[in-house]
């Protein structure tokens, strides 16, 4: 099922039933068996998804899931998130997805590659001609991108590189220095405030999650609570981010210290603050969950948090909600400018990279807010219709439709 509701859609663009069939089933999906060798000589067996959801933009863009739980549903809806986020910040890119179903906690470091080598044997030829472009996503690291590199010899086949890599200053937090700008330009546009002092509960402390906490809190904000699969922390004094971020890298959770008080993952989703950005997992605001929101507004670092029916719920509560296509773009951004540096031989450092980030987040957020305001819909309907009309326009001009 796609993640946006057409037929609600058309209320205010225009979709075409031929753009509407291209655009409800994925373009291709792939399914494999991805098996490798252990050290004690065991087959290891996974099953292997690859979606490419829509192209009509530029190749299939989008990061390789590694879970023991990743299921072709999955992949297909993170396939059609890609689109619509690519789509929307107006990067040449479609939107793809791997999902690879292992457990790698039971792998070597040689398994492991071994793994990544496997998968690129069976993609090579999307691999080498860049009909598909991977990066990181949850459960894979820049390593694992390093070692497809190792195997296609084209710096353009992988974004989310080692830094000495190929890879790009400021990648792996850009996706958290997206979100925290989004935060900010909420709280100006909607809050009419600034970041200093705001109150902010962030779920998940992984790369999103942490980033978007330190970059909130360095630009004033006060971290409330923030969380992992484990459990979370609450302090209305704000919590000390670079403390957590350090235990976090020690201890591989947040919670083995004695920082703060106790919160569980739902009870940090309905504390009241400025903003509560979810920035761990899909689905985590439910009609139940959402109920219980006590936020001012929503600002998304994760995919698909919230679900079609607590979307309702929010709007019908007036808590604002900045989606995911725009405010955890900031990836796909960098891996946009990370793949042009390799075509062009240029270098873009840290710095010039979040200023891109930032510029491209602020003209896409002023792009729906005028949208929103004029036809008087929510920031995620506006999103949507840029996003859908963008795509629907590239199929016209390739003569899909
Ligand atoms: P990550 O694996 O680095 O971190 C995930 C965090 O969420 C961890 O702290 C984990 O403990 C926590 N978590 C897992 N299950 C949870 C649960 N049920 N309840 C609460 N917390 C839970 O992953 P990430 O790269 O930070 O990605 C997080 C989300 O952001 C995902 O939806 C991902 O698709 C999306 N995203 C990531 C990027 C990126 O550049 N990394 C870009 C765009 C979107």
């Amino acid at each position: 099922m796609s993640s946006i509701n057409f037929d609600r859609l058309s209320q205010w663009i225009d979709i075409p039933p031929n753009a509407r069939k291209l655009l409800e089933r994925s373009e291709r999906q792939i399914i494999l068996n991805l098996n490798i060798r252990s050290a004690a000589g065991d087959l290891v067996m996974g099953d292997m998804y690859v979606v490419y959801h829509n192209t009509a933009r530029g190749p299939a863009k989008g990061g390789i899931r590694i879970s023991p739980t990743v299921t072709l549903e999955e992949t297909c809806d993170l396939a059609e998130r890609m689109v619509w986020k690519t789509s929307l910040v107006k990067i040449p890119f479609g939107g793809g997805k791997s999902g690879i179903c292992i457990d790698t906690s039971k792998l070597s470091l040689l398994e492991r590659n071994e793994m990544i080598r496997e998968y690129v044997h069976l993609l090579e030829s999307d691999l080498l001609h860049g009909v598909y472009i991977p990066a990181p996503d949850l459960g894979s690291r820049p390593s694992d991108m390093a070692t497809i590199y190792g195997q296609t010899h084209i710096l353009t086949s992988v974004t989310g590189k080692p830094t000495r890599v190929g890879g790009l200053p400021g990648r792996r937090e850009a996706t958290g220095r997206g979100v925290a700008h989004s935060v900010k330009l909420a709280l100006e546009r909607i809050l009419k405030r600034g970041l200093t002092g705001a109150t902010a509960a962030v779920q998940g402390f992984g790369n999103v999650g942490s980033w978007t906490a330190k970059f909130l809190r360095d630009m004033g904000a006060k971290i409330i609570a923030t969380s992992d699969v484990t459990g979370g922390w609450y302090s209305p004094k704000g919590l000390d981010v670079d403390d957590l971020m350090r235990q976090t890298d020690a201890s591989g959770t947040i919670t083995a210290g004695d920082v703060a008080d106790r919160i569980s993952n739902r009870e940090l989703l309905a504390l009241k603050a400025d903003v509560l950005v979810p920035a761990a997992v899909e689905n985590v605001l439910t009609q139940e969950t959402a109920s219980k929101v006590n936020a001012r507004m929503i600002v998304e670092g994760a995919n698909g948090p919230t679900t079609n029916e607590a979307d309702e719920v929010l709007e019908r509560a007036g808590v604002p909600a900045i989606p995911d296509i725009l405010a955890n773009s900031g990836g796909v951004i960098a891996s946009y400018i990370e793949w042009r540096n390799a075509k062009s031989g240029s270098i873009t450092d840290r710095h010039e990279v979040f200023e891109a980030i930032e510029g491209v987040i602020t003209r896409t957020f002023d792009e729906i807010e005028t949208l929103a305001k004029e036809r008087k819909i929510s920031y995620r309907r506006a999103a949507e219709c840029v996003a859908v009309e963008e795509v629907i326009g590239a199929m016209q001009d390739r003569g899909w439709i």
